[in-house]
């Protein structure tokens, strides 16, 4: 059991195998997006509408990195941000291995998937070819759109990595989630247990409070609100952690029933509780 009132800290481990065998996988997929990529943009007689496909295809990128580093169970924080990074990455370059195929320019398939030298040569060489048959666009925007097209897919990498995901190591599970609302008078009584408890809060409090699950549409005037969030181990229910963010919950002027939160401010980020704190909570959340 961890300690309560510590926060989650990844571990580290992971399992070389399982690594390798799920990366290398991913690389396959990602070649397979890649030439997807390069077919439709061929075959797309309005090449101004490239974008809609270079949207379409950054969903299918977040799809495939989210799946791939949820099964490569790594708890190395450093390896796990890099395997989207790498994976945005060949969708992008290959691309441009199938262009240099097409266009028969003579470099490596593989050497314009991996070696950004030899990438940078292919799109040099396509950017001199369209120069040549003088589009009606310049080099200038070609380059222009090739950086975009890598910005998107590292964006999509980068949205990976910054969602959160915890990992139980003794059930070889993913955590769950389940959150609640603290608003009006029960926000500031929020703020007034947690200074009573001091330092060593370890939020036994939370269960006295009570809890919003589902928001409801405001129209007057921006408002405060608290978020907790439970990430709990489903097989042995053992080391639940607690988040906790302020936010401003603002008006559903298009009258839709949105409940938009904005300006987040993280107040403790995955921090271990008590179980029976835990089990009183997820009773109150479920
Ligand atoms: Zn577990």
């Amino acid at each position: 059991m961890h300690t309560p009132g510590t926060c989650y800290k990844a571990s580290g481990r992971f399992d070389a195998k399982r690594l390798t065998l799920f990366t290398l996988t991913g690389i396959l997929f990602a070649v397979f997006i890649g030439w997807l990529y390069y077919i439709l943009c061929r075959i797309n007689p309005i090449t101004f509408l490239n974008f809609i496909i270079l949207g379409l295809v950054s969903f299918g990128a977040a799809i495939l990195c989210a799946f791939i580093v949820g099964r490569c169970q790594c708890r190395n924080e450093t390896i796990s941000n890099a395997i989207p990074v790498l994976l945005c990455y060949i969708i992008w370059s290959t691309q441009w291995a199938f262009f240099n195929l097409h266009w028969h320019y003579g470099y490596s398939f593989w050497g314009g998937i991996l070696n950004p030298l030899t990438t940078l040569k292919i799109i040099n060489a396509r950017a001199n070819q369209v120069d040549m048959y003088s589009l009606p666009y310049g080099k200038g925007l070609q380059y222009i759109w090739y950086t975009a097209e890598l910005a998107a897919f590292l964006l999509v990498a980068r949205w990976v990595n910054s969602s959160k995901t915890y990992f139980c190591e003794d059930c070889a599970d993913y955590y769950r989630e389940a959150h609640a609302h603290l608003l009006d008078a029960e926000l500031e009584n929020f703020h007034l247990l947690k200074e009573m408890e001091g330092e060593d809060h370890q939020y036994r409090f939370l269960p006295q409070l009570v809890f919003v699950k589902k928001l409801t549409p405001i129209y007057a005037e921006r408002k405060p609100v608290l978020k907790v969030t439970l990430h709990y181990c489903p097989r042995c229910m053992r080391n639940t952690m607690v988040s906790v963010s302020s936010y401003m919950q603002d008006i559903d002027s298009s009258n839709k029933s949105h409940t938009t939160l904005t300006k987040k401010e993280p107040i403790t980020e995955g921090m271990y509780i008590a179980k029976a704190t835990a089990d009183a909570l997820i009773r109150k959340f479920a």
